[in-house]
């Protein structure tokens, strides 16, 4: 098993034999996410560094990894100080960064360095990509009998999509899990709620949110980033499902990923989660600048159950979309 700090190319880990396990996920599906918080605080990580910095130092540890793979460009800066103290605690890190100008040639010498570390060949690597293009496909479908048959929750899209980092550590059980979840929702009927919901940014670190939105009429219909983490844009060659991942990259590309699915889907409006603590904050003000539909930003900063004040802002938006309609 390799750790992954966030979503890479991980046609390369397979190709090598290794599974990946995205330690995100690890974190927040731990039996106490909380407890693993606490326990890097005690560690001396300072209470304003961001909730999944803390999350995935203290996960490492527990679970023992050997070996992670820390993404230092085009995720988040703090993971360079991490990936250091990690390493100082006899955690083997090999670095990989998406170019922040998205060229071409920046991620070829990334993935070729990464490739070449793991001891996995491009032969190998292509093979790899052909398997995981299956389970890509389903998950396709999966979004569309989101957003176009109306037959999954906003909660099983996120689920499958969110995992897709890492196929849950096990690319066969998931795709077997996934498809068993997919013939089973062709049969249901159809949800008909009266508002329609994009969720924007970084997965969310509360619980119970997406089960709100539903209890009040609404369903989200589009995960941007957990979407992204599927690589929803086929593309044959590996290096240009890469560049078309939008999330690491400059703003644009997911404004224009935002402003499709606003229409395609239609979105009566949009979430936008921030992570206290977190440089991603700021986008929020390119993305009131540039989207046509009305926003709710909403922070969280530790695992647990949503909160009565974030709870009570989200019925209120969705009432104001509710009596705009
Ligand atoms: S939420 Fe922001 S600060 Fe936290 S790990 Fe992600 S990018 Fe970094």
């Amino acid at each position: 098993m390799i750790g992954i700090t966030a979503t890479i190319p991980v046609e390369i880990i397979t190709a090598s034999g290794r599974k990946a396990v995205d330690l995100n996920n690890l974190f927040i599906t731990a039996p106490d996410p909380e407890d693993l918080v606490e326990r890097a605080e005690r560690d001396g990580f300072a209470h304003n560094v961001c909730a999944w910095i803390k999350g995935i130092y203290a996960i490492t540890l527990q679970m023992e990894f050997k070996q992670i793979i820390a993404v230092t460009g085009g995720d988040c800066s703090n993971t360079i100080a991490l990936s250091e103290v990690l390493a100082a605690k006899g955690v083997e890190v090999l670095p990989f960064a998406f170019p922040l100008d998205r060229s071409r040639e920046g991620l070829e010498v990334q993935m070729d360095r990464l490739r070449k570390a793991l001891g996995a060949s491009w032969e190998a690597v292509r093979r790899a990509k052909a398997r995981l293009d299956g389970i890509r496909m389903s998950l396709r479908r999966l979004d569309e009998l989101t957003y176009v048959e109306n037959r999954v929750s906003g909660l099983e899209n996120h689920q499958f999509l969110v995992s897709s980092s890492d196929f849950g550590g096990d690319p066969e059980s998931f795709q077997k899990d996934l498809d068993k979840f997919i013939s089973k929702a062709e049969k249901r009927p159809p949800f008909r709620e009266v508002i329609r919901l994009g969720y924007l940014g970084v997965p969310p670190i509360f619980s119970g949110f997406y089960e709100l939105i539903e209890a009040l009429d609404a369903r989200v219909v589009y995960n941007e980033v957990q979407r992204q983490f599927s690589m929803p844009d086929r593309k044959a060659d590996i290096v240009d499902q890469y560049l078309s991942y939008t999330y690491p990259y400059a703003v644009e590309g997911r404004l224009w990923d935002i402003r499709k699915a606003i229409h395609e889907r239609n979105l009566d409006g949009l979430i936008h989660y921030t992570q206290t603590f977190c440089y991603r904050q700021i986008y929020d003000i390119l993305l009131r600048e540039n989207l046509p539909v009305p926003i709710l930003t909403l922070e969280g900063d530790r695992p647990g159950p949503l909160d009565s004040r974030t709870s009570l802002r989200i019925e209120t938006f969705i009432q104001m979309l509710k009596d705009q309609k």
